[in-house]
C-alpha cells in the first residue's frame, strides 16, 4: 500500500564511440530510474584522463534550457556513470548524505577508479579493516566506497581488471551490481556471484554507443536495444567491437531479488524476456485461483495505485469481477513531500491519494497490493475504506508474507519493523482491520516469474539467506529479537555489531 520501502540505488553508465557527449544519456537514464533512490543523485564523466563529478541531494532535477550548456561544460567526455541513491548504509545527516552520494572514486600512486553501485555489502567490518591498512585515512561514507577501494587494492597488486574483479567477487559478501571506469577510460560492469540486483546491457541501433542500466527503462528512454542481463559473477567490458563477457565466478545457486518483481521495478522494465507488468498480472490471476471462496464473496476489485494496478487487472481477468478505479493520486504531491510528513503516517495517505466513496459504499471489496511491511499504512487505508461504508475488505497481497530483514539493499532492517515476523496472517488481518488477508503462495509467485527457487532470493519470506554471513546475522538478530532485546534501527549498525561479535 505504497509503504515507503526504499531500495539502495539505481545505476546507469554509457560510452559513445562516436565521441558524443555522454551527459544527456546519463541524465535520462537516471531520471527515469529515480524510483530506485531519491535521496541523492550523481554524475561522473571521464575526459582527458580526468574524472568530472557532480553530486547533489534529492531527485535528478529538471534542467532549464538556459542551464544545459553549463551542464555539458561541467561534465565533458564520451564515457560516464551515474547513480540515484537511497541510503541503506552509512549515516543519514545531510553532510554524510552528500559525501555518500555516488559515483565514488578511489586513487593511489597513479591508479584511479570510479564506480556506481546498487546493492549492499554484508561483510563491511572485515572490508573496512582491510582497506584501512592500505588507506589509513579511508573514510567510509557508503558501501560503494568499499567496492571501489577493494578493487583498487587488487589492481595495485598488479592484477588485471578480470582477476581484480574476481577477487572482489570472492571476498565481498552481499549484493553488488557495479558500473565503473578505470584511469584510462575503460568502461566495465559486473555483478556479485548471486546476481542479486538487476543490471542490463544495451546498445544504440548503430552499435556506436553502449550502456548499462539497473532497469531496462534506462535503455528504452535513450532509444537503446536491450542486449542482455549481466549474469551473476560476470564481468562485462566494452570496446568498439562491442561487449566482452567473462564469467568469473560460477555459482550454481543464483539469488535475484524476488521483491524487484513485486514492488521495486517499474512495470515497464524487463528482466530476461518478461516485462514486470506481465508478471504482476499473473500474480493477480494466481491470487484468484488460490482464493476461490474469497472471490465468491466479493463485489469489486480496488487497487491502490500504482504497484497494485497490474495485479488488479489480473484479478479482474481471472475472476470477471469489476475493477473499480476508486482511488486517484494527487499528482503533484511528490514522494519528497510524503517523506517530510511521514511522522504522521496515519494522515499522509490522505495527502497522497483520494478514495471515491460512491464507488465503494456498501460493497465487499478485494484490494490488491504488493506487500505489507509494517502494516501501518495498510491500517490507515482500511480505516478510510470503512469510514466510507465499505462492507467487507479482503486484501490480495502479491508478495508472500515478509518475515525477515533484508541485507541486500532493501530498507527492511529489523524483525521488529516487520508485522509478519511476529504475527500470523489471521492476526495481521485483525490488526489492520480487514476480513481476510490472502498472501500469494511462494510457489505461485515463483511460477509467475519463470524463475526457480535456486535462481531467486526469497530470504525475507523464507528466512533462508543465500549468503553465509547474512544467514548468521539473521539468526543472531532473531535470537535477540525473541529474547526481547531492543533492535537498533539501521541495518549497518546491526550488521557491524554482529560481525564484530563473530
Ligand atoms: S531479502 Fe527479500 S528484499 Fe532482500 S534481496 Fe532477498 S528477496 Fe529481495
Amino acid at each position: 500500500m505504497g509503504e515507503q520501502i526504499k531500495i539502495a540505488c539505481g545505476v546507469f553508465g554509457a560510452i559513445s564511440f562516436q565521441k558524443q557527449s555522454i551527459f544527456p544519456l546519463l541524465y535520462w537514464g537516471l531520471r527515469v530510474q529515480n524510483h530506485r533512490g531519491h535521496q541523492s543523485h550523481g554524475f561522473l564523466t571521464y575526459n582527458n584522463e580526468k574524472f568530472h563529478i557532480h553530486r547533489s541531494l534529492d531527485l535528478v532535477p529538471k534542467l532549464k534550457t538556459s542551464a544545459i550548456q553549463e551542464w555539458f561544460g561541467r561534465l565533458p567526455g564520451h564515457v560516464g556513470i551515474g547513480n540515484v541513491r537511497y541510503t541503506t548504509s552509512g549515516k543519514t545527516d545531510e553532510e554524510s548524505l552528500i559525501k555518500g552520494t555516488q559515483p565514488v572514486t578511489a586513487s593511489k600512486n597513479g591508479l584511479k577508479l570510479a564506480v556506481s553501485f546498487n546493492g549492499n555489502v554484508v561483510n563491511t567490518f572485515q572490508l573496512k579493516k582491510e582497506i584501512n591498512k592500505e588507506f589509513p585515512s579511508f573514510s567510509y561514507e557508503c558501501d560503494a566506497d568499499l567496492i571501489c577501494h577493494k578493487l583498487l587494492i587488487e589492481l595495485r597488486k598488479g592484477k588485471d581488471l578480470s582477476s581484480a574483479v574476481e577477487t572482489c567477487m570472492q571476498e565481498i559478501e552481499g549484493a553488488f551490481s557495479v558500473a565503473g571506469i578505470t584511469k584510462d577510460g575503460r568502461f566495465f560492469a559486473f555483478k556479485d556471484p548471486y546476481g542479486i540486483r538487476p543490471l542490463s546491457a544495451g546498445r544504440s541501433k548503430d552499435h556506436l554507443t553502449y550502456a548499462f542500466s539497473s532497469e531496462t527503462v534506462g535503455l528504452d528512454v535513450n532509444g537503446f536495444e536491450r542486449d542482455f542481463e549481466v549474469e551473476a559473477g560476470e564481468l562485462v567490458t566494452v570496446s568498439k567491437e562491442g561487449f566482452r563477457r567473462e564469467k568469473l565466478v560460477n555459482n550454481r545457486r543464483k539469488a535475484f531479488c524476488a521483491f524487484e518483481f513485486a514492488y521495486f521495478a517499474r512495470p515497464d522494465s524487463r528482466f530476461d524476456d518478461k516485462y514486470v507488468y506481465e508478471i504482476r498480472e499473473e500474480f493477480g490471476r494466481n491470487l484468484v485461483r488460490e482464493n476461490p471462496d474469497v472471490v465468491k464473496d466479493a463485489d469489486v476489485i480496488l487497487s491502490l495505485p500504482e504497484t497494485g494496478d497490474d495485479a488488479a487487472l489480473g484479478v479482474h481477468e481471472e475472476s470477471g469481477l469489476r475493477w473499480e478505479r476508486a482511488s486517484r493520486r494527487h499528482r503533484y504531491v511528490t514522494e519528497r513531500a510524503f517523506i517530510l510528513l511521514n511522522r504522521e503516517r496515519y494522515s499522509t495517505i490522505d495527502k497522497k491519494i483520494n478514495i471515491l466513496a460512491p464507488k465503494v459504499k456498501g460493497k465487499r471489496v478485494i484490494v490488491t497490493d504488493d506487500s505489507i511491511v509494517r502494516g501501518d499504512t495498510t491500517k490507515a487505508i482500511v480505516k478510510r475504506l470503512r469510514e466510507m461504508g465499505v462492507k467487507k475488505v479482503y486484501l490480495f497481497i502479491t508478495f508472500p508474507c515478509i518475515i525477515g530483514p533484508c541485507f541486500y539493499g532493501i530498507d527492511m532492517a529489523t524483525y521488529g519493523q516487520l508485522i509478519g515476523s511476529k504475527h500470523s496472517s489471521e492476526e495481521i488481518a485483525k490488526i489492520v482491520g480487514v476480513d481476510a488477508i490472502c498472501y500469494q503462495s511462494i510457489e505461485g509467485f515463483m511460477k509467475a516469474t519463470d524463475f526457480s527457487r535456486n535462481q531467486l532470493c526469497l530470504a525475507c519470506i523464507t528466512g533462508k539467506y543465500p549468503t553465509p554471513l547474512a544467514q548468521k546475522i539473521a539468526d543472531e538478530m532473531k535470537k535477540r529479537f525473541l529474547k526481547g532485546y531492543e533492535e537498533r534501527g539501521r541495518l549497518y549498525e546491526i550488521v557491524e555489531a554482529v560481525e564484530k561479535a563473530q
